[in-house]
């Protein structure tokens, strides 16, 4: 008997990779995403079925937002027992926060979702479009035992397939445009197509759940050398803010000064929840390694251990718009990995 191939669905929810260059304009549109297979036909040399749905609208990746992030989730979990993977096109812009607002979204994730995108446009000469496609399928239609290898949200560009919540843009220039500084890539494509088994999340036995809902009452604050008094306190007094993501420098250092810990701790009390994560592109955050983050530790900071900072705000969002998750328990959650997004 002949197992069937598998299924997979392809979401076009905007960005570079699905546009073409008007000739006459030389302006890039979006391109109809039914002739995809017309403008790809390599696609039909893939040992699997796919099938092509698109946001109405598809969009610049700068204008993507908790709607938008509910919206591919909300497309996977409807389509979840008819196919046995996805992959997400999506710009490159933000595809390190759609990718892990969506891992902390799919519980029980037992199928791959695959985001990808590319830097031009999938109609250019030199486009590095097609690559990144046509391996996102194929991992996306990775079997082993007739179960999907990959069972997580992950992003695959350029070569290399990544955890989608450790990722992190890096280049606007170079095809080679992510990069997941503090955790290995999940597989890499040369001759051979190499999945690194022990980095992929375990299987889980929970089953599968969509769980919706984000909290925008969040702000992320860059620490920088000569950083006011005026500009911490405006921030961490707006009304209504929920949390910060702190960007401290290096192992989680921040001034020492009585008024910047005086502020956060005001902060803290009135129930904004405050996570420390590193500005530096590698490593963790170690409150307690120099004296500059003892305190931080001290008045109750959170510590976002090696996240990036776009699973930091994402997860934050995430947790704050969760009915279950009642403030006294956010600290634990947050430091506790729920899906691979950080090495406590
Ligand atoms: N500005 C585009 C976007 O993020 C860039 C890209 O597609 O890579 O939607």
């Amino acid at each position: 008997m002949t197992t069937p191939k598998p299924r997979i669905l392809l979401l076009y929810t905007g960005g570079t990779i699905g546009m073409v260059k008007n000739f006459d304009t030389g302006a890039l549109k979006v391109f109809n995403f039914k002739k995809l297979l017309q403008r790809i036909p390599e696609l039909r040399q893939l040992d699997c079925d796919i099938e092509t749905i698109s946001f109405a609208h598809p969009m610049d990746s700068s204008d993507m937002n908790p709607t938008g992030w509910e919206k591919m989730a909300r497309i996977v979990a409807e389509h979840y027992p008819d196919f046995d993977g996805f992959v997400i096109l999506h710009g490159s812009d933000t595809m390190s926060y759609s990718a892990s607002a969506l891992s902390f979204m799919l519980h029980g994730l037992q199928k791959p979702v695959v985001f990808t995108g590319s830097q031009l446009p999938i109609g250019d000469l030199r486009t590095d479009a097609k690559e990144n496609l046509i391996t996102a399928i194929q991992i996306a239609s990775l079997r082993e035992d007739n179960a999907p290898v990959v069972r997580e949200v992950c992003l695959y560009f350029e070569y290399k397939l990544y955890r989608g919540n450790r990722t992190t843009k890096i280049s606007a220039e170079h095809f080679n445009a992510f990069t997941s500084p503090n955790y290995p890539p999940l597989a890499e494509s040369g001759v051979h197509l190499r999945v690194n088994r022990e980095q992929l999340l375990p299987r889980t036995t929970d089953s599968f759940s969509l769980h919706t809902g984000f909290n925008g009452d969040v702000a992320i604050v860059k620490m920088f050398p000569g950083i006011t008094a005026q500009v911490l306190r405006a921030i961490t007094t707006i009304p209504g803010l929920k949390g910060i993501v702190l960007e401290t420098y290096g192992s989680g250092n921040a001034p020492s000064g009585d008024w910047f810990i005086g502020i956060l701790q005001k902060a803290i009390e009135s129930g904004v929840h405050v996570v420390n994560v590193t500005q530096c592109s590698g490593g963790r955050v170690n409150m307690g390694q120099y004296e500059t983050s003892t305190l931080l530790k001290e008045i109750g900071v959170i510590s976002g251990a090696d996240i990036t900072t776009e699973a930091a705000i994402t997860k934050m969002m995430y947790l704050l718009g969760q009915p279950d998750v009642p403030a006294h328990r956010f600290k634990q959650l947050f430091e506790a990995p729920m899906y691979g997004e950080l090495t406590q």
